[in-house]
């Protein structure tokens, strides 16, 4: 009985590394020049220095010309280009990438699964798919702009009605930048991950139902010293893909998740037909156990 096919990196099952930092770059590039746009807005407003008890700041900008700035900002962090637009084809392809995994496992475990990759990729349910996933990233990005956009407005409106020292003003808007860029990364990596992760149980599910192909998803961690204890504990056993999407849907499971999902052939019985990688993956957990006490 053939085995199925192990991720390239035990120490990160799902991989997508690359598609990541391509992905993280495109949107630091774009939060950069939004962020100097901003700071060169506050630069451009004259200031009055008022010495009572302590140093107050007059800005000289009529609430109507503030509004335009805060308006522009909006309009620059939702342009799609580049943020979310590369996001969501960095996320497409990390679902192709999934697709293309499952096929290639799949059609190594069994002769009743005849699909090619291109055919897959080409046919309506696949097509469909990605929309969903598509719609989904962009709808965060555009939540992610929103909400970048109301915080920056929030910190330059509130400096300039308390008078603060435009020094002040600038160093709050670079942390608040900072806390996006952080955020934007994690929301590329979630998606993207996600999207090679669901690639290979949509493909699964769908195996199961049109062609009646039996498996389960061995689950495999990265057994990192970060780790969280409920995915470790899953390395090497089975689920069923329904179980496996109601886990990662509840609460932040999928943030900083590396795990990953690989179809095993299984029998009327849920028993699996080869055990050698399940073996082998519970080996390496008992290792992990051993070490982490
Ligand atoms: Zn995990």
């Amino acid at each position: 009985m053939p085995e199925p096919i192990l991720p390239a990196s035990p120490e990160n099952p799902i991989g997508g590394t690359r598609i990541i930092i391509k992905a993280r770059k495109a949107i630091n590039r774009q939060l950069k020049g939004v962020q100097k746009w901003l700071l060169g807005q506050l630069t451009g407003i004259p200031t009055n220095r008022i010495t009572i008890n302590s140093s107050v700041y007059e800005y000289q900008i009529s609430p109507f010309a503030l509004e335009s700035i805060v308006r522009e900002l909006r309009r620059r962090l939702e342009d799609p280009q580049p943020g979310a637009e590369v996001l969501v084809n960095r996320t497409v392809a990390g679902y192709e990438i999934g697709t293309a995994a499952a096929v290639t496992n799949l059609a190594t475990l069994t002769t009743d699964y005849t699909r090619t990759i291109t055919s897959v990729l080409s046919s309506d349910p696949w097509q469909r798919r990605v929309a969903l996933v598509r719609a989904r990233v962009f709808e965060q990005m555009q939540g992610f702009a929103g909400e970048t956009a109301a915080d920056l407005a929030r910190v330059l409106s509130t400096g300039i009605e308390n008078g603060s020292n435009p020094i002040e003003v600038a160093k709050a808007i670079r942390a608040r930048f900072d806390v996006s860029r952080s955020r934007a990364e994690r929301i590329a990596r979630t998606e993207i991950t996600g999207a090679l992760r669901r690639a290979r149980w949509d493909e699964a599910e769908d195996a199961r139902i049109s062609i009646g192909i039996r498996t389960l998803e061995m689950w495999l961690s990265a057994l990192s010293p970060t780790t969280r204890a409920s995915h470790a504990s899953k390395h090497g056993n089975l689920y069923s893909v329904q179980f496996v999407r109601e886990f990662y849907s509840s609460g932040g499971e999928a943030i900083n998740c590396r795990c990953s999902q690989v179809s095993v052939l299984v029998d009327e019985n849920n028993q699996p037909l080869s055990t050698r990688s399940i073996d082998r993956a519970k080996r390496a957990k008992g290792r992990y156990d051993k070490a982490s006490g």
